[in-house]
């Protein structure tokens, strides 16, 4: 009989900012299937349901592999010379008239090295600011919040600090579906001795391991936190040692919260007086108390607010700057960390250096040669809003889906349509892909050499297993030759490897500048702040000092605001929007044939008694619609969720949630839209 040939190739998981380590199983140079990294740090060789079938969709058939160019309304192929050119041509006749006009979307699913070159195309070829990425919309307010509060918008702790933690207080953070072999951290702290409460509007898998579980009404957060903020200073359990000499802003902080009396927060948030009150004093009087959440926190038109709250109530506690303690938030997509970190940021060159610093501006247009002002672009939300009307000309989007993902499916559809070019660099025919003007077909996870960062701040490498399918190129190698056609010399935009491309990363960042390869390519690997080689690089930030200037950190006083759309006679119920366990967005899960067996549509979540109201039965296919659109789709009548709110995931095109979110109502700090709340309607069909 005949040997088969095995190979083991390591890489790290394409789905959510967990990190955990894999190894593609590759036979005949094609990738097979994955098991999981036994000695990895982070999963320690467990693996969640999309980890484990999540590599069905690299050898499906319907993979991009040729140009494609629409004309009168339908696409043709092309060849790769004539793409690039039409792109080239276009991106330089309407920058060379005005760089504002043109933007760019980096993918958070990317390799960090292909983020870099994305934002380096923008800046160098094009001259515009305007390059941002989904962060915008979900964890934005997480990077101007804290960064705001501590000086560095990041997770303050690494993951298996959690292990550690005596209290652990989760809010809007649904870890078991969304992040689950950090969920598997959450059980390991209970098992140590944690108490773990979880606060959310639906009684989530998460809530379901909680010791406690709270429900709470959407987007009351701030009130719930000013609320906490003052039953510990009314007990004088607040840290008044570290408050003194770790941070500013505490008398302004006191008077705010001295209107949110339990009373008052009790009817802002629907929670019981008595629970409010207990909820703040076990989390003051913890030794190890540690905050952790997610979009539940973030996707509001106060998200900012929300997690400098939480911000706030670490600091007021001293809960800050040792294991067991901290911000955690919890990171969405495999590499929105990375995507952040490499400056695809309109207001951030790589590594958080900023563009409004006239200097550091200066320094990058020494490093690039370019003439780019010391002023922020556009952010996602206002690239699409200027689309919308008319002011920009030509988006470049690298393997995002704003089709599904924006608020309001139809305003981006038509934002995009009025463009006068809309490229998409994608693996497959996306619902923003069959928008486009021109499709460049890519290389996928695999089949490339890279590095991902997790949400914990860990830079790990991936591996090359398999030969893109022929046709397709690798990211970085068709954005340069994009910029090499608009005119930029090949020595300044040319790299020979992904490694070279980091290279330069370590040149222009300093938190990236200890990393080099022989450290990186360990399962270990290296946390960021990593300013030299021989630095340790450890996850724990904030020990001794924040990150501002004078190292100390800074209360922010704020005020409750609740969502923009609140539910009225017309539109009476509250809608929120989330995932589920068996997919990531669409593109690449909807694509795993195991994980579309499992959940092959969407749902519309509705508490019992509002479903007894309306006539509504279980699975009975039901109409939902806003001020903005409507859908029709299954009903999941459920106790799970509190009466008055609604629950749609948001990955199904058919039924898309998308379709009656609400684009206008962003948040001012940090332009996050407000998809996690608005009105609607639920009616028979
Ligand atoms: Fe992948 Fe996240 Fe699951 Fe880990 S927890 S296997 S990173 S989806």
């Amino acid at each position: 009989y005949k040997m088969v040939e095995i190979k083991y190739v390591p890489t790290i998981c394409p789905y959510c900012g967990t990190g955990c380590g894999l190894n593609f199983v590759v036979k005949d140079d094609k990738i097979v299937g994955v098991e999981p990294y036994k000695r990895h740090p982070v999963n320690e060789g467990k693996v969640c349901p999309k980890g484990n079938f999540g590599y069905e969709f690299i050898n499906r058939e319907d993979r991009l592999t040729t140009p494609l160019i629409k004309e009168n309304g339908e696409f043709r192929e092309a060849s790769w010379d004539e793409a690039l050119d039409l792109v080239a041509n276009k991106l330089k006749e309407v920058s060379d008239d005005d760089p504002n006009k043109v933007g760019f979307y980096a993918c958070a699913r990317s390799p960090n090295e292909n983020i870099y070159i994305t934002q380096k195309l923008a800046r160098v070829a094009c001259g515009t600011q305007n390059v941002d990425h989904c962060a915008r919309i979900c964890h934005g307010p997480t990077v101007a919040g804290l960064a705001t509060t501590f000086g560095s918008g990041a997770m303050t702790n690494g993951f298996d600090s959690i292990k550690e933690a005596d209290y652990i207080f989760c809010i809007g953070s649904n870890n078991m579906e969304a992040h689950p072999l950090f969920g598997r951290k959450l059980i390991q702290a209970q098992k140590n001795g944690a108490k773990l409460v979880v606060l959310d509007p639906r009684y989530t898998p998460t809530a379901k391991i909680a010791d406690e579980y709270v429900q709470f009404k959407t987007g009351t957060d701030v009130a719930l936190m000013n609320g906490m903020i003052k039953v510990i200073i009314d007990n004088d359990l607040q840290d008044d040692e570290f408050i003194k000499n770790r941070t500013k802003g505490f008398d302004e902080l006191k008077e705010t919260v001295q209107k949110y009396d339990l009373e008052t927060v009790s009817e802002i948030t629907h929670i019981a007086p008595e629970v409010i009150e207990e909820l703040a004093i076990e989390y003051a009087k913890a030794d190890k108390a540690a905050i952790v959440y997610s979009l539940g926190i973030t996707e509001h038109s106060h998200g900012a607010d929300n997690v400098m709250s939480t911000a706030n109530l670490a600091m007021l506690t001293g809960n800050i700057g040792r294991e067991g303690t901290g911000v955690n938030p919890l990171r969405g997509q495999n590499n929105v960390q990375g995507a952040c970190d490499m400056g695809a940021l309109p207001s951030d060159y790589v590594g958080y250096r900023k563009v409004a610093d006239q200097e550091t501006t200066d320094w990058f247009n020494e490093y690039y040669g370019t003439n780019l002002p010391a002023k922020p672009g556009l952010t996602l939300v206002e690239m699409m809003n200027a689309a919308h009307a008319g002011d920009l000309k030509v988006l470049y989007i690298h393997g995002e889906d704003p089709v599904l993902s924006d608020a309001d499916i139809k305003h981006t559809k038509e934002a995009l349509a009025n463009l006068d070019m809309l490229i998409v660099q994608e693996l497959f025919m996306t619902d923003t892909a069959q928008c486009a003007d021109v499709v460049l077909p890519a290389a996928g996870w695999g089949e490339q050499e890279g590095t991902f960062t997790n949400g914990e701040r860990r830079v790990q490498c991936l591996h090359k297993a398999q030969e893109p399918p022929e046709g397709a190129m690798l990211d970085w190698k068709i954005m340069e030759e994009i910029a090499v056609r608009m005119g930029v010399p090949r020595e300044k935009f040319h790299y020979e490897s992904a490694e070279e491309i980091f290279e330069e990363i370590r040149e222009c960042a300093p938190i990236f500048a200890g990393m080099n390869r022989e450290r990186l390519d360990t399962p270990e690997a290296l946390h960021w702040p990593c300013p030299s080689v021989d630095d340790p690089c450890q996850p724990l930030m904030h020990k001794d000092k924040f990150a501002h200037p004078d190292g100390l950190g800074i209360f922010q006083a704020l005020e409750h605001r609740g969502p923009v759309e609140v539910p009225d006679e017309e539109y009476p119920l509250l809608l929120t929007t989330t995932r589920v366990l068996f997919h990531y967005h669409a593109a690449m899960t909807r694509r795993c044939k195991t994980l579309d067996n499992e959940v092959k549509t969407g749902f519309i979540e509705i508490n019992t008694e509002d479903a007894k109201e309306l006539g509504i039965l279980n699975n009975e296919i039901v109409k939902a619609s806003s001020r903005r659109g409507e859908i029709e789709i299954p009903a999941r009548v459920t106790d799970d969720i509190k009466k008055g709110i609604v629950n749609i995931p948001m990955h199904f095109t058919e039924c898309a949630a998308n379709m009656l979110t609400n684009s206008d109502s962003f948040d001012p700090k940090c332009k996050m839209v407000e998809l996690k709340a608005c009105a609607i309607k639920v009616e028979k069909i």
